[in-house]
């Protein structure tokens, strides 16, 4: 039998320390606040904002949808990030993809304020995060590291294969795992043959958005299998990249879809909404003495 890798748990664990520090910046006059900007009717991604809006409600946090439509521009979107970012109510910024067809995704990323980019969009929050500065992580990148570790899994010394090397969850995955001294093979839409890239590997990390994709070729004997999929179906049901009853036996450990990697996802965006308020709050505190102290010179 694999066990199951769920994340309820660890989600909850996260958010009521998140919910500890925002009441008590909310004490202090600072609601953390965050918002989610979208710009597509597709079902998966309103199922993920829904759940990131309910965590949020539990955590005493606001969440506000800026709901731009399935038919907004690069300059629609690009004014809304802008103006959220100088917004001093607003501590943290997700920009949900898919956008619509033709939209700049790169220039919207850049136009996210870092000191707000709670989902480690902006490719500078990417960048501090491969040179291991401080920066927020993805948050689902995050989940994936966050649930190893909780489960007392550690990938030090460890073979691990990454399916999947988009720039919010395959490659920060694959970075955090060298940085955690795992050996890293990374594979993707070229790789020939998948099953030779995943199948010796102790932990198997799976980012690709197709259902079933991972059976029990790609898997080795006793490996842990972290399954980031989330694939919605018109009937409302939630399918990862893994064929879990394929691999059944095989895995050691495998991450349920739903009650996975989702929730911590969403438990972490929280936590970072927070951690920004708390920063922000602080720097504009910094700045006020800074500036007294200018005019007093
Ligand atoms: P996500 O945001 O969930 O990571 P993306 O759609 O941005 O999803 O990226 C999907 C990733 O999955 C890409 O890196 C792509 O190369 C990889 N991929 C797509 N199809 C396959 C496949 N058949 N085998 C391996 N990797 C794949």
């Amino acid at each position: 039998m694999t066990r199951s890798l769920g994340g309820a748990e660890l989600a909850t664990s996260i958010r009521d320390d998140a919910s500890v520090a925002a009441a008590a910046l909310t004490d202090l006059g600072i609601r953390p606040r965050l918002a989610v900007v979208l710009a597509t009717d597709d079902e998966s991604t309103a199922w993920y904002v829904r759940s990131i809006a309910a965590a949020a409600k539990r955590t005493g946090i606001l969440c506000d949808i800026v709901d731009l439509g399935a038919s907004a521009t690069t300059g629609q979107l690009h004014g809304t990030l802008v103006e959220l970012g100088h917004d001093p109510d607003v501590h943290g910024i997700i920009l949900q993809t898919p956008l619509p067809d033709g939209t700049d995704l790169d220039a919207l990323r850049e136009a996210i304020n870092p000191a707000k980019d709670v989902d480690g969009a902006n490719p500078v929050s990417l960048g501090r995060l491969v040179a291991r500065l401080p920066a927020f992580a993805p948050a689902t990148a995050q989940a994936v590291i966050a649930l190893l570790d909780h489960h007392g899994i550690s990938p030090h010394g460890r073979t691990a294969a990454v399916v999947g090397r988009s720039t919010v969850v395959g490659s920060p995955v694959a970075h955090m795992l060298v940085q955690r001294n795992a050996t890293v093979t990374v594979c993707h839409r070229h790789t020939t043959d998948l099953a030779a890239g995943t199948r010796d590997a102790d932990i198997l990390v799976v980012a690709v958005g197709i259902p079933g994709l991972i059976i029990a070729d790609h898997v080795a004997d006793g490996a842990v299998v972290i399954d980031v999929g989330t694939t919605a179906t018109a009937d409302g049901r939630l399918l990862g990249d893994v064929d879990a009853a394929a691999v059944d036996g095989r895995a050691d450990a495998l991450t349920p879809v739903p009650g996975g990697v989702g929730p911590v996802t969403t438990a972490l965006l929280i936590a970072h909404t927070v951690d920004a308020a708390a920063t922000q709050h602080a720097q504009t505190r910094t700045d006020s003495v800074l500036a007294g102290f200018r005019s007093g010179v």
